[in-house]
């Protein structure tokens, strides 16, 4: 059984950096002359090591933007990441397909790429669009060209074991893929068109969950600026072509630097609906905290969440969606649909996996 937690609960909860704990410099002691602004970094689940890259980069008096641009490409290298970069799961043809953007909120300038193949660093291309464009999002081919000519090399970025992975599930799956069935597609309050999805089916269904994984990573820089990325090989088994959330400005990612920086991982689908990152900050803006900002875009997710397939017995979603958030302040707070859910920090002094707020428990 999962039980709903109530939201002010979480608000007691709220983190903020404790003004009173010193920042540390590389060698480890404490800064005699600390900068106006406290540096934070903030990451998904998965990010230990790049917030640990960002802040260390940040410390030597490096950008946000090459901070976390840096961090996320330790998860882009790493074929044992399965969700981001080299390695990251295939589309439903066994393609990789990477989608990634990033924003700096000192410029407000924003960059990202969609449906990127053969280039294990597609933040590093999100990067080179906004700075070498007039362009925001180049996706495909396109992309493809763009990130060439500007000297990536083409690489072939399945691994055996994420080739294995896909041919499996295309094996056990060839009745069942991306294509809805009309149960699949039935939506709440439609009328029922008469047919039930068989127990085999339903069985299929579970056995072949879609695998999520994406890495977002936010910071504030020792001058006050913020800036995010998120990258991701997105939907495991998606249909060629698909983008989700992480490469579209104002759903995985948004920056502001009057306001704060959030960032995403999870169901694409469900974040797009809500423009998540976007809506974090204006929450932020509008005097919520970090972690109040990211629950109430949780919250417009189960509002919005009406397809039958997407919905438990008691019509809570059945996936997860996760945000990251931070303000200029350096309040900083994450929340997902779920519980059980983790995100990575760095406040000056350690790399941290810390527990996300949530709305609904897992028993
Ligand atoms: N949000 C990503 C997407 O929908 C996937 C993920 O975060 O797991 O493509």
């Amino acid at each position: 059984m999962m039980e709903s937690v109530s939201r002010r609960s979480f608000l007691q909860h709220s983190l903020k950096v404790g003004a009173a704990s010193a920042l540390l410099g590389p060698d480890g002691s404490a800064l005699a002359n600390p900068p106006a602004f406290r540096p934070i970094v903030i990451a998904s689940g998965n990010g230990l090591r790049a917030v640990a890259k960002a802040m260390e980069l940040i410390k030597s008096g490096r950008s946000a933007l090459d901070a976390v641009i840096a961090g996320v490409n330790i998860n882009e290298d790493d074929p044992e990441d399965m969700s981001v970069g080299y390695g990251g799961l295939p589309n439903e043809d066994g393609e990789v397909e990477l989608d990634a953007s990033v924003m700096d909120g000192l410029t407000c300038r924003a960059g990202a790429v969609g449906g990127l193949k053969h280039i294990k660093n597609p933040s590093k291309v999100a990067r080179m669009v906004m700075e070498r464009t007039d362009h925001i999002f180049l996706c495909g081919e396109g992309a493809l060209r763009f990130a060439l000519a500007h000297g990536f090399q083409k690489e072939n970025l399945l691994t055996e074991k994420a080739r294995k992975a896909w041919l499996a599930w295309k094996e056990a799956m060839s009745s069942n893929d991306n294509w809805l069935n009309e149960d699949q597609a039935a939506v709440e309050g439609a009328a029922p068109n008469g047919k039930r999805v068989s127990a085999h089916d339903e069985q299929t269904l579970q056995a072949l969950l879609r695998t999520y994984g994406t890495i977002n990573c936010c910071a504030i820089d020792l001058k006050g600026n913020l800036a995010g990325v998120t990258t991701t090989s997105g939907l495991s088994w998606k249909i060629a072509g698909r983008l989700g959330d992480s490469p579209i400005i104002g759903a995985g990612l948004y920056v502001d630097n009057e306001v704060g920086a959030a960032g995403s991982t999870g169901r694409g689908e469900a974040n797009i609906k809500v423009c998540g990152g976007h809506t974090v900050v204006e929450n932020m803006r509008r005097g919520m905290t970090p972690e109040q900002a990211c629950l109430e875009v949780l919250e417009r997710v189960v509002k919005t969440t009406k397809e039958k397939r997407l919905l438990d017995e008691r019509k809570r979603p059945k996936f997860n969606l996760h945000f990251y958030a931070i303000n200029r302040q350096g309040e900083f707070g994450s929340a997902a649909l779920w519980s059980e859910a983790t995100f990575s920090l760095h406040d000056g002094q350690a790399a941290k996996s810390m527990a996300s707020a949530y709305l609904f428990k897992k028993s």
